[in-house]
């Protein structure tokens, strides 16, 4: 009734809904000091550091998955060089101990009243809040996906139930078009969709194959990366390999059952082309997560709108935000996940003691480019597309130390060093290794 009255009082109709509809979630009710939405890499990296800072007892995480997966190492899974049950491990096991498990997804968010609603109907209000729900996949903004991954020779390194088909649709090439796409979205690890036509060009010339393949990737960007001197490496690359790159090219329609891809050109509204495919791999269009669009805690596309210096929300200074869900302008990845960990944190800390945030993020984060099944090129960057590399070589070349890195020690580094709340990223070891002058 109160929040009827404050409706027909003219206050925003989107709070007032939310108010109405969270009354009627309130079956049961819990409270915590600090609540974690989402435990993904953000929110368990979160969640330990906030143990450590306030107590587990003070600390609970929505998380419904029972798994919990390391994205990145999927391009190589989709490549068969990791299989995929390396990539995941039970959400309890990687939840901080004592800390709190709310086993239900989060449906909708009330900052006015600092309160959330679980799709079980409880209602857990908070004191401080870190949203960290990762962004939304959207297959179904193709025409004829996500049902034709039901048929062969087509897969998604972006989805735990997909990555398998790539690797299968690979080991099942005969002769034709393999085709790559990237979407007119905002993606997470933009390098992505092009490292697995790197690996595809290695498997199909050690399986003697390569002769038989017209390697082509369609990207809707108007650049093959968006750092220059990575770009430049990758252009050449692309050139000794003889891969076939087409700038502002978009995916609109799959018809698996005729094995044909349908793009459309983001230069000339109304032209389509259609490629025959013998392999595709789909990087599927991406949003922000639709609780958090649903929110007043959204900006005006959708995403978490924070403070891109300390992370904490614009509006409402005791929410915070974390990872692939907010606005921050950088690429999202789980190494720009760790970085910003390191920053909240210090924020978090300086807000519980009424002290200003004084740590600056600059968007740092980092995108391991496999090249083949033994080189990465290493990019890091920030806010300003400028490399900002931890060693005092060359990152732009290809390497195998850096291959090693991404498939070895980075897994490392994320189970025992990011989800403990241990790793804050390498600006330490980066200012160390340029003697302090970076
Ligand atoms: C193929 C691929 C390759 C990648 N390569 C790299 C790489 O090389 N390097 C790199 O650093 N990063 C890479 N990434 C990106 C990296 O995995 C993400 O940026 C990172 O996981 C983001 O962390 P996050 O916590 O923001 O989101 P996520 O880790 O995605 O976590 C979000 C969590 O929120 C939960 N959630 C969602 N909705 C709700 C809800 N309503 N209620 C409760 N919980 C909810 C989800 O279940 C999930 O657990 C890659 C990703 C992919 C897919």
């Amino acid at each position: 009734m109160a929040a009827l009255r404050r409706l027909k009082q003219g206050r925003s109709t989107a709070i007032a809904i939310s108010q109405l509809h969270t009354s009627s979630c309130a079956f049961a009710k819990q409270h915590y000091k600090m609540l974690v939405l989402g435990g993904g890499a953000g929110g368990i990296a979160m969640s330990a550091r906030m143990k450590r800072i306030m107590g587990a007892e003070n600390v609970a995480v929505v998380e419904p998955s029972e798994m919990h997966y390391y994205q990145p190492i999927w391009t190589l899974v989709g490549a068969g060089a990791k299989t995929v049950a390396s990539s995941g491990r039970p959400t309890a096991n990687v939840m901080p101990s004592g800390v709190k498990w709310v086993k239900s997804k989060v449906q909708e968010i009330n900052p006015d009243t600092n309160t959330v609603c679980t799709d079980d109907g409880t209602e857990i209000s908070y004191e401080y809040m870190i949203v960290a729900l990762g962004l939304q996949l959207h297959y179904e903004k193709i025409k004829g996906l996500p049902e034709g991954f039901g048929y062969p020779n087509i897969g998604s390194n972006y989805s735990v139930q997909t990555v398998e088909k790539t690797w299968k649709a690979l080991q099942n090439f005969k002769e034709g078009n393999t085709v790559f796409t990237f979407p007119n979205t905002p993606v997470k690890c933009a390098g992505a969709p092009q490292k697995i036509m790197y690996l595809t060009d290695a498997y199909l010339r050690k399986t003697g194959k390569r002769g038989k393949a017209n390697i082509i990737y369609n990207t809707s960007l108007p650049v093959l990366f968006g750092v220059k001197k990575y770009a430049d490496s990758l252009w050449e690359i692309v050139k000794q390999r003889d891969l076939k790159v087409n700038l502002r090219q978009n995916l609109i329609e799959v018809r698996a059952d005729k094995q044909e891809a349908v793009f459309e050109n983001l230069d000339k509204p109304g032209e389509t082309q259609v490629l025959e495919y013998e392999m595709l791999h789909v990087t599927p269009p991406m949003g922000p997560n639709l609780v958090v669009k649903s929110s007043p805690l959204a900006d005006e596309a959708g995403w978490l709108d924070v403070n891109k210096d300390n992370l904490q929300h614009k509006k409402y200074p005791n929410v915070f935000g974390i990872g692939d869900c907010t606005n921050l302008p950088t690429i999202r990845t789980a190494a720009a996940v760790a970085a910003q960990s390191a920053i909240l944190n210090r924020t978090i800390s300086k807000v519980l003691k009424n002290e200003k945030p004084d740590k600056k993020y600059d968007g740092y984060t980092s995108c391991p480019l496999v090249t083949s099944y033994n080189t990465v090129i290493m990019a890091e960057f920030d806010y300003n597309v400028q490399p900002l590399e931890t060693f005092p070589i060359n990152q732009a070349k290809e390497r195998r130390i850096m291959y090693h890195m991404k498939a070895d020690l980075m897994p490392h580094l994320y189970w025992h060093g990011l989800l403990t709340g241990l790793w804050g990223g390498p600006e330490p070891y980066r200012k160390l290794l340029h003697l302090g002058m970076k």
